[in-house]
């Protein structure tokens, strides 16, 4: 629950400005995008101007592009707040690198988000904890916070909620997320029009690089791991985005013995990327933290400091059996 004084204050602060600037973290999910987007469209319905942005590489997962709103977006080097900023999905400003300057420039921020390890680093701090996706606490909170729904902002905010959730599948989708849900399709969302567009618009490129990379899935017996290492050169093979690749992990999870999925995924500069997921409420969170990330219990990720996808597995391998959620120590 959020107190009823976060969101007046939150109100006010929306109330006493002209421009808004949105900001969304690194290496935007369904989420992030989806809650900039579908916050940004209610705010300029209100009359405020509003750019939206994150971190770089700063595009919009292929997936995600038949969202509206995309007119609003600004890149990180030519944003220049002059009143509110306001971040979405972001546990703390690390998540939002290239933003450190206008963070500290003097500017109130709304922090909206719902992750667990949220450093409350805004002027205002909307963050529920329980809250499936960020976009269902947007959705929530917008009439407190003085905005109205459109068709086009449900839009942005079901497809949120329907990507944080698996498809309304993780355990993470209460009673009330299927509400907030059907909420939005009374406003005019059609679930199986987003459905299409998230999941139903891959090409036939990158499918052949997913059954390239699924080829590759590796299963741990020691510790009930199971990860895809994503190089330059098998993206370069396919012509395939990094951006594209978000939902690979999902089918590593299919694989019934598995206990914690990992995704390797090495950025054009040569550092690894890793994506996790796990089962059984594995706390993979807290390894994600130790290891210069953070996340949810059971969806987490990091930026590795080692050098190279070798050393970057065996430094999570290590991780995984010192927290004690090896198969032999359990
Ligand atoms: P994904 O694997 O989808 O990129 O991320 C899973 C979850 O972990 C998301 O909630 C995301 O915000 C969080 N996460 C991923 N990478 C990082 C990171 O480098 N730092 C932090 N703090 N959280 C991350
Ligand atoms: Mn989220």
């Amino acid at each position: 629950m959020i107190e009823r004084e976060v969101l007046e204050d939150a109100s006010a602060l929306i109330r006493g400005s002209g421009s808004v600037v949105i900001l969304g973290h690194q290496y935007p999910d369904g989420d992030a995008v989806g809650s900039v987007l579908g916050l940004g469209l209610m705010l300029r319905d209100l009359g405020k101007t509003v750019e939206v942005s994150w971190p770089e590489p700063f595009e919009v997962p292929g997936r995600l592009t038949f969202l509206p709103g995309l007119d609003m977006m600004v890149g990180p080097d030519k944003l220049e707040p002059e009143d509110l900023i306001v971040t979405v999905d972001c546990a703390s400003r690390e998540r939002l690198p290239d933003f450190n300057k206008i963070l500290r420039g003097g500017f109130n921020v709304v922090n909206i988000d719902h992750h667990t390890d949220n450093t409350m680093f805004g002027t205002v701090n909307i963050v529920d904890k329980d809250a499936a996706a960020t976009a269902e606490i947007v959705y929530l909170i917008h009439r407190d916070l003085g905005l109205e729904l459109t068709e086009d902002a449900a839009v942005c905010l079901y497809t949120g909620i329907l990507t944080d959730t698996g498809k309304f599948q993780f355990n993470n989708t209460s009673v009330e997320t299927l509400k907030v849900a059907s909420e939005l399709a009374a406003a005019g969302v059609k679930p199986s029009w987003i459905y299409e567009n998230v999941y139903q618009s891959d090409s036939l490129n990158y499918l052949l690089f997913t059954g390239d990379a699924l080829s590759r899935c590796v299963l741990e017996e020691d510790t009930g791991l199971t990860y895809v290492f994503i190089s330059q050169e098998n993206l370069k093979r396919f012509g395939v985005r990094m951006s594209e690749t978000e939902d690979l992990i999902d089918s590593l999870r299919a694989l019934k013995t598995h206990r914690i999925a990992a995704l390797f995924k090495e950025l054009e500069s040569g550092t690894i990327r890793v994506s996790m997921r796990s089962r059984n409420d594995i706390d993979i969170g807290s390894i994600a933290r130790k290891l210069g990330g953070g996340g949810h219990k059971v969806a987490a990720g990091y930026t590795s400091s080692r050098n190279g996808f070798e050393d970057t597995l065996n430094e999570l391998r290590r991780e995984i059996i010192e927290a004690g959620w090896g198969t032999d120590n359990r």
